[in-house]
């Protein structure tokens, strides 16, 4: 079909939730994707984070074939292998942590938000988000979800949710009362524009949670699996929090999500409290553990920094040429570009030129490639996108 026909198609009969650019992307293979039309895109921004470690990583297409052959799914009314390799793997990785699988980031955000209040005391309920945050589309995530234009439409929303400037300890100390239950933050804000955590606010949510008999948790959705150079974004912070939830780069492309608690806490939920059916899938269990062998095999955390450091070097010196850019921000390969007027022409620009950047909050451009991304991949990207902010001068 051509890209036309795809695109007529979609009006006709796809729900139009999402701003589509005029692509139809037919295949990918690392940090490329390929159009109907023949074209050859860099990919800065690969599915939004869940080709962590590029597109259709032979490793974990390999290891989704190999499964495919001798079980696609069994319901946990039994035991499967994979489902407590990739848990060992996890827990052993992040504080011995206990997971409990899902299918995406508002999943796991949900079962967090369900453990919090079953765990702690009775009459805690209240869960502390920052502005700014994103934590999914499901109801509760929705709420959870400090931009309230995201949830206005759609009122009444969860009751007990409080938000708090982001990075402010003064206002999160007053916002705490005998029934909070959670606070809940992104160590780097993704779709909030790439704003990190403080040392600071990191340890006085862990006092403060210790203080109230709250759980800390951490959506690392985002963070998680490597992109910042270590496995988890808590990990670069002297503090363990209670709870954090995984999903987009966990499956490599495949839809798993994860929430992992401490032992203790994650005891409180016992049969009958919380499920998923499609949880800890077979399939997705098998990329999950192919994922975590890939990134070790080829260093990946180590290249997120290296390269990483590599790429904002970069776009510093693109700063200095082009009066649009404020600054850069970030940690390992989770990058942003603040920019001083809106972006979303500079995104479509790249895009006519091969390459494929995103733009969140309006005016920040977000480099988030591919873990195995090269040296030379990145010089490509920038290139581009000096050429196009060059030529939007003109
Ligand atoms: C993407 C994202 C989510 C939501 O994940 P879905 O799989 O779309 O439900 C939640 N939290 C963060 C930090 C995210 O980046």
């Amino acid at each position: 079909m051509t890209t036309n026909e795809v695109i007529e198609m979609f009006n006709k009969y796809v729900i139009a939730n999402y701003n589509r650019l005029p692509k139809v992307i037919e295949s990918g293979r690392g940090s490329y994707i390929y159009d109907t039309d023949g074209n050859k895109i860099l990919d800065m921004f690969p599915g939004w984070a869940v080709s962590g470690i590029g597109h259709c990583h032979p490793k974990v297409v390999k290891a989704i074939q190999k499964q495919a052959k001798i079980l696609l799914h069994m319901d946990n009314t039994f035991y499967t292998e994979l489902q407590g390799r990739l848990a060992q793997m996890l827990g052993e990785r992040a504080f011995g942590g206990k997971s409990f699988f899902c299918n995406s980031g508002a999943e796991a955000n949900e079962a967090a938000l369900k453990l919090a209040r079953i765990h702690t005391p009775k009459g805690k309920y209240k869960y502390i988000t920052a502005l700014g945050s994103f934590h999914g589309r499901t109801f509760g995530a929705m709420t959870a979800t400090a931009q309230p234009k995201k949830f206005e439409s759609f009122q009444p929303v969860v009751p007990g949710f409080v938000y708090v400037p982001f990075n402010d300890v003064d206002t999160l100390k007053k916002a705490f009362d005998d029934e909070v239950a959670a606070v809940m933050i992104e160590p780097i804000q993704g779709e909030g524009g790439i704003n990190v955590a403080t040392p600071e606010y990191m340890k006085a949510i862990r006092q403060l949670c210790d203080k109230n008999q709250a759980m800390m948790i951490l959506d690392e959705v985002q963070t998680g699996m490597g992109r910042t150079g270590k496995w988890f974004g808590y990990q670069h912070y002297d503090v363990v929090p209670d709870i954090i939830t995984l999903a987009k780069a966990l499956g490599g492309g495949v839809a798993i999500g994860a929430m992992m608690a401490k032992p203790e806490i994650a005891a409180s939920l016992t049969p009958g409290t919380h499920a998923s059916t499609f949880g800890g899938n077979c399939i997705a269990c098998a990329a999950g553990v192919a994922v975590i062998e890939a990134i070790e095999e080829e260093n990946l955390l180590q290249n997120a920094v290296k390269i990483g450091q590599y790429a904002v070097d970069k776009l510093n010196k693109l700063k200095s040429k082009h009066s649009i850019i404020d600054h850069i921000r970030g940690k390992g390969l989770m990058i942003g570009i603040q920019l001083k007027s809106p972006g979303a022409e500079i995104v479509s620009n790249c895009l006519k030129n091969g390459l494929r950047v995103n733009c969140t909050q309006d005016t920040v451009l977000r480099f988030m490639p591919a873990m195995n991304v090269t040296a030379k991949q990145i010089d490509e990207a920038v290139k581009i996108l000096d050429n196009v902010l060059s030529e939007m001068k003109k």
